[in-house]
């Protein structure tokens, strides 16, 4: 035993903590993301294919775990392996960390599994110090670069170590360390009459870099460190810190990424783009992410760090002539300005796409001339993007067209479902500004000009857009609840443009016409004024933004080649039908055009509030007698054949299922006393009569009192209508030749005996409807399994029913005893604390509810082999609710007309991940 004990300590001494890149060796690979983040492996991979990337080391993700786990303590053996690593780094670049006559100088980033862009901290440029530097400006012979750089690492040392990881909470923004580094440059630039950065001289940056030390000696109480293995430290701590940071902890609840997955860290030698006119810096993506075309899509900076070109504070160039604009014809191109050097990118660039089979999105550096490549990762892109990169991917053997079908996330396809501005209107609108396309679609919404504004309009049912001069990841909570993002600064790559096309979302950077006043919550744009809470409508495909509100179109997928093309794939793969939940006309018909195979849902209650039917839906309620209910109802039957055969006709030769009356009879009446008074005018009955019916209709818990099949039972003579209505309209289309497939559907069904019941009420007004019409018109009598009795008895119930249909809106409600028109109070709280992993209501419960539908499933098919089962609850629009509906053995789903195609692409993906 002891022995044992010994073996693992010691195994937990050599464990790997350090994995060392550099001169085309890693100790890494691309396939080891759980442990070196998405970064780290990238760069393993890179160097392994002989890609120039910067020596370096990445430090695992356990490492953070084990940080957090052991009270923010770093495990036994860590020291040590960094100082190796270090070693040979150092042996690589032929110089020494530390070394006042040619110091290393190294990068600290983080890295998790999946990207998270900006949300949490860099260091870089660390081991500039007193020492250093001296011996760094002989060597470049640059002394401004050199300032330059120990402002930049200033600026980010002090905020990101010094204030943001040592637990310091400015009093305002205008207190924070890093404003007031930034207050004191702009200063000393208005005072010069500088406009850019790049105009500041060596004496001026000199006297700043001097200045900035005692700001931050006097804002945070402590020197800025002038020690090179201090600095290294001070920023991975800082990085791991982060990890727990507010904004990266609200950016992981909503990309659903776990906490306990941790952050490596990366530290890398730097390269520099701004030591002169022959060093740039730029992002880029192998293809475009905002369209999909295969074309080689960026932005560069020459004399330029990383983050001036993703901070959107200097409009950044095209990498390539083809990807000019309009908006950018007039920049400089890195193919023109230094050719050599972009063909060597772009060959890296082709082959790393080849090497992933997906598109990437890159960073690069240019330092005097050589070329070094930072980053690769799978680049994010919207969903019109990521279908047609797909789809041409397939096409040109890059990947398979099962790979295909899986790169696209089927609630992308939302994005492409999504409206745009109407273009006759857009004509006649007048433009109030132009900025870069970042986002597609048309949006309109309130100006709101904070990320906790947005929220909180949001949270009140408005619809807002959140304007900034720039996004910052502090922001992410308030651009997820907007309609649209629009920024007056910031390039294709900036964050509000990185973070908005992950979303999907509509979104306008770089719209340079904007003058925001913050404080007074103003926009002045070319002498328009916009206060807040004024509409504004953006068309995100344009980069065109409007005042007021402009119509917006339904989208149009059909139109799409790309999109076309992979349903078509989708459907070539699938299993599961998708039908749609409808009772419309109109939503049938614009269900069957996005491919809904039928209809799974037809709530026959909506048809009864029209104004004409309410009427006779409230006599046949007030009603004492049996036959005065039958004449009140009566009246109701030629609308309801009409209203059905407006739906059969839209959805001719494919089946329809109806479901026969479900609320409760109180929703049909008025509730105010007032409205009671009138309505007993208008009905000619006394109030106190109406009054007292009112009140006897009432009860505690509606939801689970007097509906469904409940009310058949009571009130036959309201099926017996409904089931002719129905039977009528078939017949009368059958004579017309119209192919009709009615499924007839009783709902709230817990015992045998009530579907017993009522399936010869029907089947006896079925009946006597074809006799009437003289045709035979095939159709089932089925149920909906919804309440957890009917799923524990399925074998009994089935011996009644042709079909079942499950509402697992119900169902939730009853298995969890919760109430699904309340529980918004409290349920957002379980998910947010973890109790829940999902809203149940939105992604079905697999081992409570779901169970129960598993169950009612094998129990209905071992009394009816063939019987047809679906689902019409709002999980049928669920891709995680589908796939388990595929995997239990559903034969469709039913969902709402626009999550049809979402549903379609759910079930594609789910018979390729159950074969797989
Ligand atoms: C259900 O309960 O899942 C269902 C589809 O019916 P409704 O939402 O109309 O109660
Ligand atoms: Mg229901």
């Amino acid at each position: 035993m002891a022995k044992k004990v010994t073996k693992k300590k010691a195994a937990k001494k050599n464990k790997k903590y350090v994995y060392f890149f550099g001169e085309g060796k890693a100790d890494g690979r691309a396939d080891m993301k759980n442990l070196l983040g998405g970064k780290g492996a990238n760069i393993a991979e890179m160097t392994n294919l002989g890609i120039p990337v910067p020596p370096g080391f990445t430090i695992t993700t356990e490492v953070c775990t084990e940080y957090y786990k052991n009270n923010r303590r770093y495990p036994a053996g860590l020291n040590e392996q960094v100082n190796k690593a270090l070693a040979r780094v150092e042996k690589i670049m032929g110089k020494e960390f530390g070394d006042p006559n040619d110091p290393l100088l190294f990068s600290v980033r983080s890295g998790a599994r999946s990207s998270m862009p900006g949300m949490m901290e860099t260091v870089l440029n660390c081991g500039l110090t007193t020492k250093t530097i001296p011996g760094l400006i002989k060597k470049t012979g640059n002394p401004r670069f050199v300032y330059d750089a120990y402002r930049r690492l200033m600026m980010m040392y002090s905020d990101v170590v010094m204030e943001k990881a040592a637990g310091i909470e400015p009093k305002s923004d205008h207190d924070a360390v890093r404003h007031k580094l930034e207050h004191e440059m702009e200063r000393v630039k208005k005072k010069k009459g500088y406009k850019n950065d790049i105009d500041l001289t060596t004496e001026d940056l000199k006297a700043l870099c001097a200045k900035f030390k005692n700001i931050i000696k006097k804002t945070l109480g402590t020197e800025f460190p002038d020690d090179h293995m201090k600095q290294l430290w001070g920023g991975i701590g800082a990085v791991f810190q982060s990890w727990m940071g507010k904004r990266a902890v609200s950016y992981r609840k909503i990309e659903g990424i776990p906490e306990h997955w941790g952050t490596a860290v990366n530290v890398q030698t730097m390269v520099f783009g701004n030591t002169g006119d022959n060093s740039a810096t730029g992002v880029a993506f192998t293809r475009n992410p905002a369209t999909g075309e295969n074309l080689f899509f960026g932005e560069w900076l020459p004399n330029a760090q990383g983050e001036d070109v993703v901070a959107g504070i200097r409009t950044p160039n095209p990498v390539n002539e083809a990807g000019k604009t309009a908006d950018t014809r007039h920049l400089p191109s890195l193919e023109t300005k230094m050719p050599t050097l972009y063909k060597q990118l772009h060959a890296i660039e082709r082959k790393l796409e080849r090497h992933y089979t997906d598109m990437q999105d890159i960073e690069f550096t240019i330092e005097d001339g050589r070329l070094w490549m930072l980053q690769t990762r799978v680049g994010k892109r919207n969903g019109q993007a990521a279908i047609r990169m797909a789809v041409e991917m397939a096409k040109e053997k890059l990947i398979s067209k099962q790979i295909a079908l899986l790169r696209v996330k089927p609630e992308q396809l939302d994005e492409l479902l999504h409206p745009s501005v109407d273009p006759a209107h857009e004509k006649k609108a007048k433009q109030l500004a132009k900025g870069l396309p970042a986002g597609p679609g048309g949006a309109l919404g309130q100006v709101v000009f904070t990320a906790d504004d947005a929220e909180a309009w949001a949270k009140k049912g408005n619809k807002v857009i959140l304007v900034r001069n720039e996004t910052s990841p502090e922001d992410v909570h308030g651009m997820h609840a907007a309609q649209a993002i629009l920024t007056a600064k910031g390039g294709m790559t900036s964050h509000a443009a990185l973070v908005a096309r992950g979303w999907g979302k509509c979104c306008i950077v770089g719209c340079s016409a904007l003058e925001i006043d913050l404080k007074k919550k103003l926009i002045n744009v070319n002498g328009t004024v916009l206060k807040e809470g004024d509409w504004i409508t953006l068309n995100g495909t344009a980069g065109r933004v409007y005042e007021g509100k402009l119509n917006l179109l339904p989208a149009d997928p059909e139109h799409n080649k790309w999109y076309k093309e992979l349903m078509k794939w989708a459907d070539q793969v699938r299993k599961l039908g998708v039908r749609t939940n409808a009772d419309t006309p109109s939503d049938s018909a614009t269900a069957r055009t996005f491919g809904a195979e039928g209809i799974g849902l037809c709530r026959t209650e909506h048809m009864f509030f029209e104004s004409a039917r309410i009427k006779a839906v409230r006599e046949m309620i007030l009603s004492d007698t049996i036959d005065g209910r039958r004449n009140a109802i009566a009246k109701l039957l030629p609308y309801q054949k009409k209203d059905f055969i407006g739906i059969f006709k839209a959805m001719a030769g494919l089946p329809v299922t109806i479901r026969l009356l479900d609320p409760p009879l109180h929703e049909f009446l008025p509730h105010s006393e007032k409205e009671l008074r009138d309505l007993a005018k208008e009905m000619n009955v006394k109030f106190k009569k109406l009054k007292a019916r009112n009140d006897a209709l009432h009860e505690f818990n509606p939801m689970l009192g007097h509906r469904g099949c409940r009310l058949g039972i009571t009130y036959p003579e309201v099926y017996e209508m409904q089931a002719r209505a129905i039977m009528e309209a078939a017949c009368e289309l059958k004579k017309n030749k119209v192919k009709v497939i009615p499924e007839i559907m009783i709902p709230l069904v817990g015992h045998v005996k009530e579907l017993e019941d009522m399936r010869e009420i029907v089947v006896k007004a079925a009946e006597e409807a074809q006799k009437k019409y003289g045709v035979k018109v095939p159709y089932t009598v089925g149920t909906m399994i919804e309440l957890p009795r009917a799923a524990v008895t399925a074998d009994e119930i089935a011996t009644q029913a042709d079909f079942f249909s499950f509402g697992t809106n119900d169902l939730t409600q009853t298995t969890f005893g919760l109430s699904r028109d309340d529980a918004g109070s409290f349920l957002p709280y379980y998910v947010e604390k973890g109790i829940l992993e999902d809203d149940p209501f939105i992604t079905i419960d697999k081992s409570g509810t779901g169970q129960l539908v598993k169950m009612a499933v094998d129990k209905g098919r071992k009394t009816k082999k063939n019987l047809k089962m679906g689902i019409c609850g709002e999980h049928g629009g669920d891709p995680a609710s589908v796939e388990f509906c595929y995997n239990i053995g559903l034969d469709y789903v039913s969902c709402s007309p626009f999550r049809v195609p979402i549903a379609r692409l759910a079930a594609a993906h789910a018979t390729i991940k159950k074969k797989r």
